[in-house]
């Protein structure tokens, strides 16, 4: 969400006429768009921010604006913080950074209210030098072949240890026209992946009532429309809570034939005490049954997930949980992070805070176990062949993407011509944890 999130910031900042600068030196605005899911992110800002000092010395002129959740949640108590930051917008008003820019004086250098009534703004996306370039044989080398598009901001759901329904705001679902019309857009100027965004995307539509051809839109009614831009050739969506994760959309994998066999379906946890602390609203139990579905819908669905471990109160058995639902589920990847207490969090008032260095150990376990299941899963590919959309080709190598999302490295002899943007077919000759290698294919 922050990529495209920055994206935006760039495209709004070069419509009004700034440029990229080379080095920070020769920079007139350094725009720092910020995460606080958890404490180390937050950190990573403020020594920046600590470093970016010392270039405002050499030259007074630079603009320091920060952006998103950071500065949502902070506010004002950065620039008391750190006098030499200009400019402070919360996670609704990156839209407007041109027009803020102008208007920050001494007394309004902060823009960060949040409104339950927020629009998302019609967004086109800048058309790629492609375009200027049309009839040219080769695209050119900054030319983007797989693009975010967010079609939903905020969230409701307020898991107790998360930050993003205080620093996001309430669910707003973008309209059905506005989707279709920026993906419409990319595709036409190259573009050939879609994934789209937000918190929780199988709730869209639901809390500002979208609707589609007189009916309300659901996420599946969605998928459906966008797989059908003419020229979109892979179709991904991030993330997904569990608990709204429909037969609807289960069904959506064994009948879109460009939607990707990969599914980011966030656990959290193997332990129903400890989900529901988390106020996740589903069990185990429910978890386990929607995948079964998930995988009968598309056998060779590739399945990732979200893992905290160190949740206040999580027992060693609780844990043990966890790691018996990896053994059982062998998820191709994951992201596991250990438990950080946040401000204005309902979690950091929770007894039973586990020490960090427990933490550190169960974090340890799992990713090691982790790492092994993701190794056996990919040398499961070994022999196949796959298709995939090449992403860089470097001298005599060029590395791509599966449809399950797998990175694919392969060799390339001097006589081959393969740019990025193309896709080709491989065969898998072997597998690490994090990505497969392969031969290219005639
Ligand atoms: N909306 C997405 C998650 C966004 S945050 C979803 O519900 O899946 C991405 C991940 O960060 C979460 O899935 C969770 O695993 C992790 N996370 C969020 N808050 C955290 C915290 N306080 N400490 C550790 N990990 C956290
Ligand atoms: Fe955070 Fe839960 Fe919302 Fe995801 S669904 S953004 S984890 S509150």
């Amino acid at each position: 969400m922050n990529i495209r999130d920055t994206e935006i910031i760039a495209q709004t900042l070069a419509e009004s006429g700034y440029i990229e600068s080379p080095s920070i030196e020769k920079a007139h605005l350094v725009v720092l768009n910020t995460c606080s899911i958890r404490a180390k992110a937050e950190q990573k800002v403020f020594s920046l921010l600590g470093s970016l000092r010392k270039a405002k010395k050499r030259n007074p002129a630079l603009k320091i604006c920060v952006a998103g959740c950071v500065a949502q949640q902070e506010g004002q108590k950065i620039i008391k913080r750190m006098p030499h930051v200009d400019l402070v917008i919360g996670t609704q008003h990156i839209y407007n950074l041109p027009t803020l820019l102008r208007q920050s004086s001494k007394h309004s250098n902060i823009a960060i209210n949040l409104s339950d009534t927020y629009e998302i703004p019609r967004f086109v996306p800048r058309l790629s030098t492609a375009d200027a370039q049309a009839g040219s044989p080769a695209p050119p080398l900054d030319m983007q072949f797989s693009r975010f598009v967010t079609i939903m901001q905020g969230c409701n759901n307020f898991c107790t240890y998360c930050v993003v329904p205080y620093t996001r705001g309430r669910e707003v679902s973008r309209n059905v026209k506005d989707i279709i019309e920026e993906i419409r857009k990319s595709v036409d100027s190259g573009v050939c992946e879609i994934t789209l965004l937000g918190q929780n995307v199988n709730s869209y539509g639901q809390s500002n009532s979208v609707m589609t051809n007189g009916l309300p839109c659901s996420f599946s009614m969605l998928l459906r429309q966008v797989a059908q831009v003419d020229g979109l050739k892979r179709l991904r969506f991030t993330t997904s809570h569990p608990k709204d994760l429909s037969d609807e959309l289960i069904s959506c994998f064994a009948e879109i034939d460009n939607l990707c066999p990969q599914f980011h379906l966030p656990v959290q946890s193997g332990s129903d005490a400890v989900l529901r602390r988390m106020n996740r609203k589903y069990t185990t139990t429910d978890y386990r049954r929607k995948v079964e579905k998930l995988l009968n819908a598309r056998q060779d669905l590739a399945l990732t997930t979200d893992i905290i471990v160190g949740f206040p109160g999580e027992t060693e058995q609780d844990f043990q949980q966890t790691i018996d639902l990896l053994e059982d589920i062998r998820y191709h990847g994951s992201f596991s992070f250990k438990y950080s207490d946040r401000p204005g969090i309902k979690a950091s008032h929770l007894d039973g805070k586990i020490e960090e260095h427990v933490k550190g150990e169960r974090l340890q376990i799992f990713q090691k176990r982790q790492d092994e299941i993701s190794l056996e899963r990919n040398k499961e590919y070994i022999g196949k062949s796959l298709l995939i959309l090449v992403e860089s080709v470097n001298y005599n190598k060029l590395a791509g993407r599966t449809a399950t999302n797998h990175i694919v490295h392969a060799g390339l002899s001097p006589s081959q011509v393969i740019r990025p943007g193309e896709f080709v077919n491989v065969l898998i000759t072997s597998a690490g944890n994090h990505s497969l290698k392969a031969d290219l294919l005639p």
